[in-house]
């Protein structure tokens, strides 16, 4: 058939093909023909076409946009990206945590909110979540954690006996259970939750000073949630819920937005202040270091291609430029690695030449072929070189966002500081954040969930946990799940 008004179709090598429907045979009614490479070349393609999935954060969507610098904090960080009245692309990706690539977007979880900003000194991400704390804060225990979360070994299943197992057995994770099990743990849509960095990073200015700092994204659309049975009922009706929500609003041209503020703490304080400011279980609060606008990120163009935008969007912390570092939050030391190296799994070691993934700014280092190389290298191909090849400049890039530290090898929790402890910040979070009416939905989010296949011995160990965060709201659970 030809047609004026479409491009014809070609196999890979743009070479025009005869049929979109008919397979090559002997006669009308024979055999196939092997040589039919367009058919092979189809299904070998389709054979191919899931790359494996991430583990966790499968389940995810996200937009372009654009980050804008709206106050001067060039005394705390000379970062480029950060300097007064700067404008630079963005790729914001939200995600589940456990849920498998085609699971429900309402089911409840932590939400990711991956960022990554294409900077004139190189790509910067902050692989932050919808909340600013975490359930663990020694990455040995994050395998742990994960596979708790998901499925087990025998029947495949989920498993919330495995889950309050874990939990109950980590006292760190209480922080964000109550958060978890509270209104946040289920976001309306993305628009309406804010982003956290979670993680204490490195700010260094101009002068060398160095500074910790926490990064808030507050939502200019207000926080809003779903209530445990519209979710279910959702999860049931429409699993990609939250995608097409973002997905059509930026369409319609309503461009969500949200502020970046952040918490600064002088590097000396980190030293003596009450709570250790590196442990992600941990808020720093307000009323210590209180919130400072920087300014506005603003999603507004939709992915044209998933595949090749978003499920190939490599996001890891590592990627820092000059001006921000790392901490030493033992949870950000290892996903220093895991990111990464997760990515190279994924996709292979040359997946920073996808387009998404590509710095707008100039790429001179010395990496070298593996698989799918399809950007060039020039010779050179070593250093230190006399043949003109790059070279580090240390007078301009002096490596400052550093710390130091002294003491013998151990396997052993942080020191523990005058108000650390486990359930300490969860219990203010129930008694003076929630109202009357968020402590009930609590409630009653974790009777439902105790309530489904957790075991006796497991059931008592969550009454005694919540009784340690918050004595009332125990005693209520355990009534609760009773049902006296
Ligand atoms: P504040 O009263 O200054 O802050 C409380 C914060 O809690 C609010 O600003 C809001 O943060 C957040 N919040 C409101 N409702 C809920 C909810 N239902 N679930 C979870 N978070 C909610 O007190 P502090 O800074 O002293 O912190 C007290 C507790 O508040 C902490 O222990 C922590 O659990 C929680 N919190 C603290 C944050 C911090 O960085 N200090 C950030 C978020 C929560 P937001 O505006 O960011 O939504």
């Amino acid at each position: 058939m030809s047609n004026d008004d479409h491009k014809p179709t070609t196999t890979d090598a743009g070479i025009p093909v005869s049929s979109d429907e008919h397979s090559l045979t002997v006669g009308r009614d024979g055999p196939i023909l092997l040589h039919d490479h367009y058919l092979i070349e189809q299904m070998a393609n389709f054979n191919r076409e899931r790359i494996p999935e991430r583990q966790p954060h499968a389940k995810g969507f996200g937009a372009f946009g654009h980050f804008e610098v709206s106050k001067d904090i060039s005394a705390y960080t000379k970062a480029a990206v950060f300097q007064p009245g700067t404008k630079t692309d963005t790729l914001l990706r939200f995600s589940t945590v456990a849920g498998e690539r085609g699971s429900p977007d309402t089911w409840r979880d932590p939400r990711g909110f991956a960022l990554k900003f294409y900077t004139s000194e190189g790509n910067y991400d902050m692989v932050g979540n919808n909340t600013p704390v975490f359930f663990l804060r020694d990455p040995l225990k994050f395998q742990h954690f994960i596979r708790s979360q998901k499925r087990r070994a025998d029947n495949g299943l989920r498993d919330h006996d495995m889950q309050w197992d874990f939990w109950t057995l980590s006292p760190e994770s209480a922080h964000q259970v109550t958060w978890l099990m509270g209104d946040r743990g289920i976001p309306k849509d993305w628009r309406h939750m804010n982003g956290y960095s979670s993680h204490t990073y490195m700010w260094v200015n101009a002068k060398g000073e160095r500074f910790w700092v926490k990064y808030h994204f507050k939502t200019d659309q207000g926080i809003d949630f779903l209530p445990q049975d519209e979710a279910d009922r959702l999860a049931g009706t429409d699993g990609d819920y939250h995608r097409r929500d973002l997905f059509d609003s930026i369409k319609r041209g309503e461009h969500p937005s949200w502020t970046l503020k952040v918490q600064i703490m002088p590097f000396d304080e980190a030293k003596t202040y009450r709570f250790n400011p590196f442990d992600l279980t941990k808020v720093w609060p307000h009323s210590d270091y209180p919130l400072q606008e920087v300014g506005r990120l603003t999603l507004n163009r939709n992915p044209t291609d998933y595949h090749t935008e978003i499920e190939q969007a490599a996001f890891e912390p590592n990627n820092l430029v000059p001006g921000i570092g790392i901490s030493p939050d033992k949870m950000l030391l290892g996903r220093m690695f895991a990111y990464a190296d997760a990515h190279r799994a994924r996709m292979g070691v040359n997946y920073k030449q996808i387009p998404v993934n590509r710095p707008k700014s100039p790429v001179n280092s010395y990496s070298k072929d593996g698989a799918m190389r399809v950007q060039n290298v020039s010779d050179p191909v070593y250093a230190p070189n006399s043949k003109g090849g790059p070279q580090a400049d240390p007078e301009r890039y002096p490596e400052t966002a550093v710390w130091s530290a002294d003491g013998e090898f151990v396997r052993e929790a942080y020191t523990l500081r005058k108000d650390d402890d486990d359930f300490g910040q969860p219990g203010t979070l129930v008694r003076e954040v929630m109202d009357d009416a968020a402590r009930d939905r609590l409630v009653s989010n974790v009777v439902g969930h105790l309530k489904a296949g957790v075991s006796q011995s497991v059931l008592a160990r969550a009454f005694e946990y919540w009784r340690n965060i918050d004595k009332d709201i125990g005693d209520r659970i355990e009534k609760g799940v009773k049902g006296s």
